[in-house]
């Protein structure tokens, strides 16, 4: 017998509330009074810009890395220092935040999606492959809800196609692949410090330079600030090519700095309540969690698991609603669509009343481009993960879908 559901007056599965906490305390004031002490707010004069970098620098095992104003920011950076320019095209991913196509429009390059695997919602490399042409200049990784994307064969067919490749990895902090950080595999790592991120500066954003060579520095450096190059005491402006201004204030490299400090803290408790969960999905009808690949280690921004309404007997929204009901947030999908059905991909159109640079291309955006991405969308549940809930909470999200399941489930499909 399945217990009666809250949403037809049953007894409600969570009944204490999700632990909360506070992000930002005595640590952050701190250095921003410290900040301000310095009588400059501006990171080539200051010390905590470079402070935060250092510390970046040092938790992710890289070289050299840049600051920027946004995560949209330090994607259109490596992209300017990777080259990437007017008629090129960009791989990247359907499912993802606008700010990782932003940079692309305005090198006036081309975003080109390619198909995602159906369980880690991560680009697909032959999807990948099949989508190169002789314009094809780099490949914009996202590594979604802090998933790590299988980054051998993409590297792979990056250099047998002399490609650059770019990891937005905005919401994979400390996530690994192999044992490797996510973000340190391509050519660039990008990150963003906005406030919902697993760490915040405000706004804010990283680029970090793998190739660990200081003129690869130099030329992100140079790029996230109107192409100054600041450099030791001489500055040189001279302008060979175009740069926007995406400098960091020292204002949020303080807060950076003791935001860094509680990152891996905030990681290991996301791992640990995400892949709690996927423990607690195994074997239920009509449920596919979220797939982290054995061997990598996920940092879940959020759960997003799958329904097959079939196997469920009942719709998405039905399911939603029943676990909503029981005391679990959660929400059907994620964007309500794939990122090519936007007005500016179905116009062709990024700037108004112009249809350039897509006329230097022959991409296209119809239905249909990226089936598994469009399924995913349509049938996927998003559960909340934040490193100050605790077992419990864990415990009763999982007790709560179970709940659901075996209420609405065909008999023929009940387990136990
Ligand atoms: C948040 C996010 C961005 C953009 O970051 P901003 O700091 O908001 O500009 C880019 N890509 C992904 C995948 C994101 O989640």
């Amino acid at each position: 017998m399945s217990e009666p559901l809250a949403l037809y007056g049953g007894p409600k599965t969570k009944v204490t509330p999700f632990g909360t906490g506070r992000r930002f305390g005595f640590e952050e004031a701190k250095e921003l009074l410290e900040a301000l002490e310095q009588n400059t707010l501006f990171y080539h004069f200051g010390g905590k810009v470079k402070k935060f970098l250092e510390d970046f620098n040092a938790l992710y095992g890289v070289k050299y890395s840049v600051a920027a104003s946004s995560g949209t920011a330090a994607i259109h950076v490596a992209l300017g220092a990777a080259g990437v320019t007017v008629g090129d095209e960009v791989i990247t991913s359907p499912i993802t935040d606008q700010g990782t196509l932003v940079g692309i429009l305005y090198q006036n390059a081309i975003p080109v999606f390619a198909d995602l695997d159906p369980h880690t919602y991560n680009l697909d490399p032959a999807s990948v492959e099949a989508r190169i042409t002789e314009k094809t200049k780099a490949i914009v990784v996202v590594h979604l809800a802090g998933n790590p994307c299988d980054m051998d064969p993409i590297m792979e067919i990056a250099r047998k196609h002399r490609l650059k490749v770019i990891e937005d990895c905005a919401q994979s902090y400390l996530a690994k692949y192999k044992g490797r950080l996510a973000g340190t595999i391509g050519d660039y790592g990008c990150f963003s410090t906005n406030d919902f991120k697993h760490i915040s500066t405000g706004d804010g954003g990283i680029v970090s330079v793998n190739s660990g060579r200081e003129d690869d520095f130099h030329a992100v450096h140079a790029f996230a600030d109107k192409n100054y190059r600041r450099f030791g005491t001489d500055v040189m402006r001279e302008l060979q090519t175009l740069a926007p201004n995406y400098r960091m204030t020292e204002l949020q490299g303080a807060v950076g700095i003791a935001q860094l400090k509680k990152l891996p803290w905030i990681c290991e408790r996301r791992t640990a309540y995400g892949d709690r969960i996927t423990e607690g999905l195994q074997g239920l009808p009509g449920i596919t969690a979220h797939r982290v690949e054995q061997g990598n280690v996920g940092t879940y921004w959020f759960y997003m698991l799958r329904v097959e309404e079939d196997a469920l007997g009942c719709s998405r929204e039905a399911f939603s609603e029943a676990l909503a009901a029981e005391g679990i947030p959660n929400s059907p999908g994620y964007i309500p669509d794939v990122v090519y059905m936007q007005p500016l991909f179905q116009r062709r159109s990024a700037y108004p009343g112009s249809s350039f640079p897509f006329d230097l291309s022959g991409a296209t955006y119809e239905r249909g481009l990226c089936p598994n991405a469009e399924r995913i969308l349509q049938t996927a549940v998003r559960l909340n993960v934040n490193e100050h809930y605790t077992d419990q909470d864990i415990d009763d999200m999982v007790k709560a879908v179970r709940k659901v399941v075996y209420f609405f489930a065909p008999k023929e499909n009940a387990v136990i």
